[in-house]
This record gives structure tokens, C-alpha cells and sequence, in this order.
């Protein structure tokens, strides 16, 4: 905080300037031009080494309760700050008695009018009562079993209590409320309590009162790291006001100038991460490949005519890869609109200019389907295709190892195995990752650092809309494959409770009876009594047993082994499985044209993008397909989100609505891009900073790319404590 002969009357202008800024104020009817000279208690500033250190420094955080700290994730000083609170219990406003209104929490100045009465209501349960006035009226309170309570007041002492207020047949209540002599400073009344996210054993008024510690060990001692400039352009509080109001606000101004600083540099980050990668790889040198002759000629004898779109993105892509910079793009598509063959003729340029190229997929399902249908695609052209996944055995691996080292491949498609150190490429010339929201910034590098410089191409299965993918994506050029090949069947699809069950079953049988397949997900592996889940287990058994004992139901989850998966898979794909009962492993980019009905079990336990990828596996034959969702929930929100699910096939509408109702959470996690985790920012409700932010770090990187200059110095500090693990900063920042 910065000191001002003026008073402390306005205070929180004060705390949001640095020292040596200048401003202008006016005052008591006068004008001042003032300079910040110094502040008050930053003899002492806080390094980064300080903010790392562990939680039990903090006073009140022995051993023990630095454990359950650690269990939700705060492991250190500066865990602590940044933990933010979820919500804010506003226990600032004192109303007066006549003011309060059913329903409402708030505060009341009372004084006691009357002595406890106690009123034996019945065995184990007795009601206390006080009855409480200040000038416009009285209001009882009302405690239930709280005994100790009954010597605590006296007549005519004033309290402020904090309370739910009931209000019937003029008759007011504050229930259960707790209080405060009112002539002390409140500590748990007058003011803006945090209401912090719990897991674990610790409470609120644990980690309330661990955070006042925390501040007392920091004081106000953090070192500004979001340039001047940045900050008065855009209106940002400074640091030690931002974190200090974010946890234990003044004012409801307060908090949101802290909040609005918070969010915009969480955001301001995240874009310097991704333009940071993007300018680092920009300044490679690539490999240039050449225009490919055949190309036209494969594509006229695919089996059907590429979409508009599917054209347009391949002529992207050709552009990229002839410039001699490595390519960086992204090709964003909804289900089924046909991103594999743009992956598939993408690397086919790259092999017939004599490199290597590679897809690395999430799951051995998805690789082994991928194999099967390039082994299809390209039969009749003279290429070495292979699978590398996990469950290879050692002896072919390590065969394959050598082939892939000696360039007798081309084509290489695998899992997470292709990362593995041992793996190394002839020349390799293109990565194609598939459904990338699974693999993170740092999984990518790793496997292009196999190569040199190699283009990059990457798939994504959850469509975003364009403004927000150009910021999430900030490293990547993007093209958006925004049409559906022709012909295609729209989904019905039947949101069902309970009741419905039997109908639903034999619905099932029906389409068999005709040929059809089925798939039935539910989300848990295990019988779990917390969330009273359908567990695929428990659901087999039943349905083989009681409801299509002459069909044949097969079970696939995470915990098969990769044979007994590719086994049951393979089943299924034939069709000597009927119905195929399923935890998400099938979400992503499994393909069996005569699956044509989808019933997902508590589908109001998944995401909707979830949702519209599983539904994705139907509707990709000749046949009508049906997706029929099970919503046990009554919430109103679990409600809106499976009508958007009946209502709409469009995987771009259905993710804004997604991150609209659940917030980005885990939709846009670490797992999106591998960078920092977005803690308090929304990516719905504050695209604006979001654009801000991006257009603040296009700025700095432009003028200042090293983060070299003076005034960029505690910034440059920060990023790469940030970004240290997530990428590779050496690179970015040349350190
Ligand atoms: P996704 O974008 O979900 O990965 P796929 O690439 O798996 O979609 O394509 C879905 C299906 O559509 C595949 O069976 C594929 O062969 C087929 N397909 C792709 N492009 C076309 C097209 N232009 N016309 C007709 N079918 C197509
Ligand atoms: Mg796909």
C-alpha cells in the first residue's frame, strides 16, 4: 500500500498505484498531483523463493494439517494465495430489523430484550430463544439443542448476529444465526467472508484462518510482476490489493477489481505461453516439401468425393507444408465430418516426398482401427505402414523399433508409446495427433523433437467456436472443417427417465431383430455407492441374465487388458457381438457403421461434449440411428443441458453451451493444452478480458518477444516459474 498524507478515507485508490506513479486527485474540493514516493512495509520483498516455500511454514500448519493441504493441492505459500474462493457469504450490510425479508441471510444489530427461554420440544430436541429489538422492531432468535448458549447473553447487551431470516405472519426469526459483541470489529459478522472449495477434512474457518496467516507472512510484500503499462492500460489492480480482495474483500468493488486483475492475467499468461510457442517455432527452419503430382489422381479413386471443406483444409495444409517452416495447424471438426482422410492424404504427401510421418492417437482401439483402414487406403501404393502401441510384444518391438530408426516405414501409427524414449525416426517429416484435447503441449513436443522440426498437425474432436478457439489455440493455425459429408442421417435422439427402462429394452431388441448393433455406456467400471452409478459389471450380468438372454452382450472397459479390448472390439466390429456395454473408452473415434442405437446410462453425470461425441459412434451408416439418454437428475440445469442434447447435432453449439453451463473446468483443464490450469478466469462470461489479454500479450511479444527489457524482468521471472515442467522454456526464453 502506498502512503498518502491525504488520509486514509480513500484508501483502495491508493492501493491499487505503484510507488513513483503520479496521479491526480481531488479531494475535499482541491486538486493534487501527487507522486508515490514510497510504500509502507516493503523493505522486505517476497522472491519467488519465499512463495515456494512449504505450506507448514505458515503459522497454524503443523505436519498433519500441511497433509490435508496437500490432498486438495496446496503444497506451498503460493498454492495458499492462489487457492481462491469459490463463493462469498456477504455479511457485510447490517440491516435494520423492520428491512429484513423471508429467506434472506443477513446481519441485525439486536439488543437482548429478554432472558433465554428453553422449550423442551421433545426427546434430543430443545429450541432456545432471545428476543432481540433495535429501534424499528424485534425479531427472535432462535437456536435449536445449542445449550451452552442459555448463560451467554445478557439483557441489554447489543449483539450483531448473522443469520437465515424467517419471516411469517409478521412474525420474524433469525435461525441458528452466530454473533458478535457489536462493539468489537467483526471477525466472523461485518464483513465479506470467502467460501472456499472443500474436499478434504479442513474447514472453512480452517483455511479462513490459515489464509489471514498467510497474508500476515507475506504482508504486502509481493513483488509486482504484471508490467506498468499493462496494468494502467487496462485498469489492473496491483498484486498485493488483487489477492488481498479476492480472499478477504473490503467491498464488493474490491472484489471485483481484484477479480477483474486476476482473470486477466491468468489469461495474459496462458497467451504468452501459447504465442511464445508459436513465435519459437516460426523462427525454425522447416522442411519444405514439394507439390505432389499423384495426389490428385488418389484422391479422384477414393470411394467417395471429398466435401468442400475437407478440399479447402487439404489446400491449407499443402500451402503450409511447401513454405519451408515447420506447419503448426490445427483442424477443428465435428464428428464425423472426415478428418482422418485430411490426416491420411496429409501424411501421403509427406511420404511420397520421401519422409516419415506419424499419428499418435489416445487409445490402442483408435490405433488399431486407424492402421486398418490406412492399410485400406493405401493398398495399391507402395508403402510400409505399422502399429506401435504398448502391447506390442518385445520381440516384434523391438524389430519395429529398428525398422522405424532405419526408415523401411513410412507410415506410423501408435499411441503414446510413439513418445518413449527409445523410439527414434529415420526422418521423420510430419506428427498428426488425433482427438488432441488428450495430449498436452508437452506430449507433442516430444514427439516432433524426434524429428527436426517436423510439421504438426493436429485433430481435435471437440469443436470450439472460432473466436475462442483463435485464443485458446494461440500456437496453432486453424482450419475448421464446417461441413458433414452428404447424406448423412441425423441422430434422434430421447432424453428417458426410469419409467421408460422396459420400453428402451425392448426398443433394443427390436433393432438387433433387424440386424442392428448397440451400444450402452455407463460411467463407472465398479459398483460405487457414493455416486449409486450404474457400474457396467452389475449392468452385464443383469442383461445377459434377465433382459436378452439370447442375445449377446460383450463389455468393454479401461481395465481389460489391451488384448482382451482388441478381442472384444474386433467381436463387435464383425457383429457377433450385439450389444456392447461400455465405460467412455468408446468415446472417441471408434467407427461400426451398424451401430445404430447409443443409450447412455446417468447421461447427466457427463459433459455434453462428452455426450455428443459418444453419440458421434451412431449414425455413421445407411440406417436410422437413435441415441436415448438416461437422466436420473431433476436438476434444472442437468434439465436445460439434455434438451440442448435432443434439441441440437451441432458439435460447435453444443460445446458453447457446454462451457455456458459447467463453467471451462475440465473441458479446457491442463489436459487441453498442458499449460497452467485455469483458475478463476471463465472462458464463457469473460471472453471480453480474454481478448484483452490476448491483445496485451500480442503487444509485449511484438516489442519485446525475449522478454529481455528491465521492466519485463519480474515477468520473465514469473513465466518461467509458471511454465517450467509444461514447456520447454529454455527454448522460449533462451535461458
Ligand atoms: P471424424 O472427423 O469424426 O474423425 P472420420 O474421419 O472418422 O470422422 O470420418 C467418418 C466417416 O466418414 C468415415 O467412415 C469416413 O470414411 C467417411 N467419410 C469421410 N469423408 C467423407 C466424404 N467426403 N464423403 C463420404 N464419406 C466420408
Ligand atoms: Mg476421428
Amino acid at each position: 500500500m502506498a502512503q498518502c498524507d491525504l488520509g486514509t478515507a480513500r484508501r483502495g485508490i491508493y492501493d491499487s498505484i505503484q510507488p513513483d506513479e503520479t496521479m491526480h486527485l481531488c479531494t475535499h474540493g482541491c486538486r493534487y498531483k501527487l507522486t508515490v514516493k514510497h510504500s509502507i512495509g516493503r523493505d522486505e520483498v517476497v522472491e519467488i523463493s519465499d512463495l515456494t516455500k512449504d505450506i507448514s511454514c505458515i503459522k497454524g500448519v503443523g505436519e498433519k494439517r500441511a497433509r490435508l493441504f496437500n490432498k486438495i493441492g496446496i503444497y506451498t505459500v503460493e498454492d495458499m494465495l492462489y487457492y481462491f474462493p469459490r463463493d462469498y457469504e456477504d455479511r457485510s450490510k447490517i440491516k435494520k430489523i423492520i428491512e429484513v425479508l423471508d429467506g434472506e441471510m443477513v446481519c441485525v444489530r439486536g439488543t437482548v430484550f429478554s432472558h433465554m427461554a428453553e422449550q423442551k420440544v421433545r426427546k434430543g430436541l430443545s429450541i432456545y430463544k432471545l428476543i432481540l429489538k433495535d429501534d424499528t422492531g424485534t425479531i427472535t432468535a432462535t437456536w435449536y439443542n445449542q445449550k451452552y448458549l442459555s448463560n451467554t447473553f445478557s439483557v441489554g447487551e447489543t449483539y450483531i448476529f448473522y443469520g437465515k431470516i424467517s419471516a411469517k405472519y409478521r412474525k420474524k426469526e433469525i435461525i441458528n444465526p452466530i454473533f458478535e459483541n457489536s462493539d468489537r470489529i467483526g471477525k466472523y459478522t461485518q464483513k465479506i467472508i470467502p467460501i472456499y472449495p472443500l474436499t478434504s477434512s479442513l474447514t472453512q474457518k480452517v483455511i479462513q484462518s490459515i489464509m489471514e496467516n498467510c497474508f500476515a507472512f507475506v504482508g504486502s510484500n509481493l513483488k509486482e510482476y504484471l508490467p506498468h503499462a499493462i496494468r494502467k492500460k487496462y485498469n489492473l489492480s496491483e498484486i498485493n490489493y488483487a489477492l488481498k480482495n479476492i480472499h478477504f474483500p473490503d467491498t464488493h468493488e474490491g472484489f471485483l477489481k481484484a477479480r477483474r486483475r486476476l482473470v486477466f492475467e491468468e489469461l495474459f499468461f496462458l497467451q504468452l505461453g501459447l504465442l511464445s510457442i508459436r513465435t519459437t517455432s516460426e523462427a525454425l527452419e522447416g522442411i519444405k516439401f514439394g507439390p505432389v503430382k499423384e495426389l490428385e489422381g488418389f484422391i479422384s479413386k477414393l470411394p467417395f468425393q471429398l466435401t468442400e471443406a475437407q478440399t479447402r483444409v487439404i489446400s491449407e495444409i499443402e500451402k503450409d507444408l511447401e513454405r519451408g517452416k515447420p506447419m503448426s495447424r490445427l483442424i477443428q471438426g465435428d464428428v464425423g465430418s472426415g478428418k482422418t482422410i485430411v490426416a491420411a492424404l496429409s501424411m501421403y504427401i509427406c511420404v511420397k516426398n520421401g519422409y516419415q510421418a506419424a499419428l499418435m492417437v489416445p487409445t490402442e482401439i483408435l490405433a488399431e482401427q486407424h492402421f486398418q483402414s490406412f492399410r485400406n487406403l493405401f493398398q495399391n501404393e507402395e508403402m510400409n505402414i505399422c502399429i506401435l502401441t504398448g502391447s506390442i510384444p518385445k520381440k516384434q518391438k523391438i524389430k519395429l523399433i529398428d525398422d522405424i530408426k532405419e526408415g523401411r516405414v513410412n507410415i506410423i501409427i501408435g499411441t503414446h508409446a510413439l513418445i518413449q524414449e527409445e523410439i527414434e525416426f529415420f526422418n521423420l517429416g510430419l506428427v498428426v495427433t488425433d482427438e488432441q484435447h488428450r495430449f498436452g503441449v508437452k506430449q507433442r513436443a516430444t514427439l516432433a523433437s524426434k524429428g527436426k522440426n517436423p510439421h504438426i498437425l493436429v485433430m481435435t474432436a471437440t469443436p470450439i467456436p472460432r473466436t475462442l478457439a483463435l485464443i485458446l489455440y494461440g500456437d496453432l493455425d486453424i482450419s475448421i472443417i464446417d461441413q458433414l459429408p452428404p447424406g448423412r442421417k441425423k441422430v434422434n435422439t430421447y432424453v428417458v427417465d426410469e419409467s421408460k427402462r422396459e420400453r428402451v429394452y425392448s426398443f433394443i431388441k427390436k433393432q438387433v431383430a433387424e440386424g442392428r448393433q448397440v451400444y450402452i455406456v455407463c460411467p463407472l467400471v465398479e459398483e460405487s455407492e457414493a455416486f449409486e452409478m450404474q457400474s457396467a459389471v452389475e449392468l452385464v450380468r443383469r442383461l445377459k441374465e434377465d433382459v436378452f438372454p439370447n442375445l449377446s452382450v460383450g463389455l468393454m472397459h479401461g481395465k481389460l487388458k489391451p488384448n482382451e479390448k482388441e478381442e472384444i472390439m474386433r467381436r463387435f466390429v464383425e457383429g457377433s457381438i450385439n450389444i456392447l456395454v461400455s465405460t467412455t473408452v468408446i468415446e472417441v473415434g471408434v467407427n461400426v457403421p451398424n451401430a445404430t442405437v447409443m443409450v447412455i446410462e446417468n447421461a447427466e453425470r457427463f459433459g455434453l461434449s462428452q455426450l455428443h461425441q459418444l453419440r458421434g459412434r451412431i449414425g455413421r451408416g445407411q440406417h436410422q440411428s437413435y441415441c436415448i439418454l438416461f437422466n436420473t437428475s431433476n436438476s434444472k440445469v442437468a434439465r436445460e443441458r439434455m434438451k440442448i442434447m435432443q434439441e441440437t447435432n451441432d458439435g460447435f453449439k453444443i460445446s458453447e453451451k457446454d462451457l455456458e453451463l459447467r463453467g471451462p473446468g475440465e473441458f479446457f483443464g491442463t489436459r487441453q493444452h498442458g499449460l497452467p490450469d485455469l483458475k478463476i478466469a471463465n472462458l464463457f462470461s469473460d471472453i471480453h478480458l480474454l481478448k484483452l489479454a490476448q491483445e496485451a500479450a500480442i503487444n509485449l511479444i511484438k516489442q519485446d518477444s525475449k522478454f529481455e527489457k528491465e521492466e519485463h524482468k519480474t515477468l520473465k521471472e514469473k513465466l518461467i516459474h509458471l511454465f517450467k515442467e509444461k514447456i520447454d522454456v529454455a527454448i522460449i526464453f533462451k535461458i
